[in-house]
């Protein structure tokens, strides 16, 4: 078997175990005789499935009782809309709600030009000025505000936040798809957290929301039932087909993770294996992080060829890219609207990946200046 190290922001690389039980289980799961995506999502045999994948995230982030777990499909681009759909929207002819968006990327940029189709979204703050390399200072909501949303952790531009903002009263909304699981997160400190699966969690198409239940059922007639958070809480994630193969496999990981010792052992893991590369990045002459150390990722590491002379850079960055597959470290090319190198260090990327990534930069700056 020849398995390379991924370093794709998403899909991502999975846990090998994952896959190989996965394979192992492909046509004959549980004793049941069948592959899960042959099962009915309404069966016996699919039931505990769903159950263990839910228990188990709610065991491992310490969900509260009174958050409800939604696997829904759509990806986290789906909840940009369903957000504002749900929290704020509001009849014809009746004023819009007010919502505060915190600009830290491409993707907040994308969650606020969704929501102002449906709401009065406003740019609270932004770190636009300096192409994102920082995580603004979070003003408080407006007393109106019906959600304040943020992104944290910044997937292409690689920051995250550095502490979770004190929005009072004003439940707060994050997209957590390229951090989920990574470390610990209060919970209760949010009204929404919602994540497309192909990060940190398993096959993209599956979206995972959780959602304090005070603020499911607020949605006007009008709103799509698929697009209805109080459709799928009242039906168990079933109202329709749920993305069964990928609840399954997100079970597996998170079983992973359990054995692992959960996420306080893979939080320790993550801030080793981030400390490695970024320590590696601080000591090249070549290569170097455009993040404030402040609001570095520990999921996303984006870095640039900044040592050599600005008239080689591009060509000697998109020779690095190549030379780096060729050694089986693949996908480091950095986001197309960013450019650069980016190495995506999820929980499932061993720290061996890290210190082999870290060795091929070693050598390729030693040969390149
Ligand atoms: C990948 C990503 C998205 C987009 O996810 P889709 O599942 O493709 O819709 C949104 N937000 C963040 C932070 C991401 O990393």
């Amino acid at each position: 078997m020849n398995r390379v190290y991924n370093f794709a922001p998403g899909p991502s690389t999975l846990p090998l175990p994952v896959l190989e039980r996965a394979a192992a289980e492909m046509t004959d799961t549980n004793g049941t005789g069948q592959s899960v995506m042959e099962m009915s999502h309404r069966s016996k045999d699919f039931k505990p499935i769903i159950e263990k994948t839910e228990t188990l995230l709610r065991s491992l982030m310490g969900i509260p009782a009174n958050y409800k777990v939604l696997f829904l499909q759509g990806g986290a681009s789906l909840q940009f809309a369903m957000v504002p759909l749900n929290l704020a929207g509001v009849n014809v002819g009746e004023a819009r709600k007010k919502a505060a968006y915190i600009d830290t990327g491409v993707w907040s940029s994308k969650a606020f030009a969704e929501a102002g189709k449906y709401v009065e979204a406003r740019i609270a703050a932004s770190s636009k000025d300096k192409a994102y390399s920082y995580i603004p200072a979070a003003p408080a909501p407006a007393v109106d505000d019906a959600y304040y949303h943020i992104t944290l952790n910044n997937t292409i531009v690689g920051t995250k936040w550095a502490s979770v903002p004190d929005t009072g009263s004003v439940p707060l909304v994050a997209d957590i798809s390229s951090c989920i699981l990574s470390e610990p997160l209060d919970v209760s400190r949010f009204g929404v957290l919602y994540a497309g699966a192909q990060k940190n969690l398993g096959p993209a198409g599956t979206t995972v929301v959780i959602i304090r239940d005070e603020l499911i059922g607020k949605a006007p007639e009008w709103v799509p039932a698929m697009l209805r958070y109080d459709i799928h809480e009242k039906e168990d994630s079933m109202y329709n087909t749920p993305p069964c193969y990928g609840i399954y496999i997100i079970g597996l990981v998170l079983e992973w993770l359990q054995n692992l010792g959960g996420v306080p052992a893979i939080y320790e893991l993550n801030k080793q294996k981030a400390a490695l590369f970024y320590s590696y990045l601080e000591s090249s002459k070549l290569f170097s992080s455009p993040i404030d150390k402040n609001f570095r990722s520990l999921m996303n590491i984006p870095f640039v060829a900044s040592g050599a002379s600005p008239d080689k850079q591009a060509e000697l960055e998109a020779r690095f890219v190549k030379e780096a597959a060729d050694a089986s470290l693949v996908n480091l090319a950095g986001h197309r609207l960013v450019g650069g190198m980016r190495a995506s260090l999820y929980n499932a990327m061993p720290i061996d990946g890290v210190k082999a990534l870290i060795a091929f930069m070693d050598a390729f700056e030693k040969k390149s200046i």
